[in-house]
């Protein structure tokens, strides 16, 4: 069977990202999966990626990978591309996965596909990746035509389901080119991570807009999210008014995310928002305006005023939990 080379992601101490078990979901349908671990942890992952499908781990523990930014990984991948001719590579469409993958590309003459919801096998077994475009008012199915397919797939897009495998490890010698060299990390700064979910691995994220009014205003929403174990998420216009940080912004020019549930509060569903958010589940959408662009692309719309409809919809969530 075609090995499919998946590009892991990892904490230093080995915790397999969500993303990681879902691209190993969509890699078994092509091929025999296999990851590509950059850095420490393999080990502690082990199981993790034995639980969904890794056949082989190539390992390649190097310091380099977090010293420099995403080159090395991409030579990396580009250097296992040549010695094994893999079917595929899969990589997370974060956004520096993104970037591996353009790279990767670049160094193997092949087609790099982003953005990827799912992906199937072909007729002729080639990967066929599902691409939302133009804020997902038209979906594409493309293939690869030229070289390895590299295809970035979004997070949360494919249900990650288990598959044992036995994920054997194999120790891979790595060393960066300088070039790959030229840029060099120089300061890690830890973001402040409350106990809320991550934004775009969170099964239920609830966003604020303009709706709002205010930073102050703005509280309801991380009420509600807290309510329902979310993450929050902003509109541009909260984030360019200072009312949230910009790394909550959804959207186009924000974060992709794709939960089960998708709350849209005071939001009037531009485009450019939906065009981060449009591949959710669930919408719920809630604004006064009957006529707002969002209720267009919602499963459920509650019509009213958001500073009457969250704190009912609060004073529910609170009844269902004392039951
Ligand atoms: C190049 C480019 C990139 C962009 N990228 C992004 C992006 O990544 N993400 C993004 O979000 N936007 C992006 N935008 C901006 C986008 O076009 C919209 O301007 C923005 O999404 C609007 O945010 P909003 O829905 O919060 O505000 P508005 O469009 O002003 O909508 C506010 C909504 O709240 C409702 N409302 C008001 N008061 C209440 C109330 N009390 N109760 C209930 N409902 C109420 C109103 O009916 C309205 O529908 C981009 C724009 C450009 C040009």
């Amino acid at each position: 069977m075609a090995e499919v080379l998946v590009l892991a992601e990892h904490t230093e101490a080995g915790e397999v990202k969500k993303v990681t078990c879902e691209l190993l979901t969509a890699a078994r349908r092509l091929g025999a999966p296999s990851v590509v671990w950059t850095g420490p942890g393999a080990a502690a992952g082990q199981g993790r990626l034995a639980e969904f499908g890794a056949e082989k781990v190539y390992v390649a523990d190097s310091p380099e990978f977090d010293g420099y930014p995403v080159a090395p990984a991409a030579e990396l991948l580009a250097s296992l591309v040549a010695a094994h001719s893999p079917a595929a590579v899969l990589i997370a469409g974060t956004t520096e996965g993104k970037e591996i993958a353009g790279r990767l590309a670049v160094k193997t003459g092949s087609g790099v596909l982003t953005d990827a919801v799912n992906i199937t096998p072909g007729p002729d077994g080639a990967p066929v990746a599902e691409q939302p475009n133009f804020g997902g008012a038209i979906t594409v199915h493309s293939v690869v035509k030229k070289g390895t397919p590299v295809i970035a797939v979004r997070p949360n897009a494919v249900s990650a389901e288990p598959a044992p495998a036995a994920a054997v490890l194999e120790p891979v010698e790595f060393t960066a080119s300088d070039a790959a060299k030229a840029a060099r990390v120089t300061e890690h700064v830890v973001a402040e991570k409350g106990s809320r979910p991550d934004l775009t691995e969170a099964q239920i994220v609830v966003s604020g807009g303009r709706g709002t009014g205010s930073a102050d205003g703005f509280k309801i929403i991380e009420t509600l999210a807290d309510a329902l174990g979310a993450a929050v998420g902003a509109s541009r216009a909260v984030t360019d008014a200072g009312w949230y940080p910009h790394q909550f912004q959804v959207g186009q020019t924000g974060k992709t995310v794709s939960p089960q549930l998708y709350v849209a509060v005071g939001i009037s569903g531009a485009i450019q928002h939906r065009a981060g958010m449009q591949t959710s589940k669930t919408i719920l959408a809630i604004n006064k305006d009957p006529e707002a662009p969002i209720f267009e692309i919602a499963d459920y719309g509650i019509v009213g005023d958001l500073f009457t409809v969250v704190p009912q919809l609060l004073d529910e969530i609170a009844k269902k939990k004392e039951l």
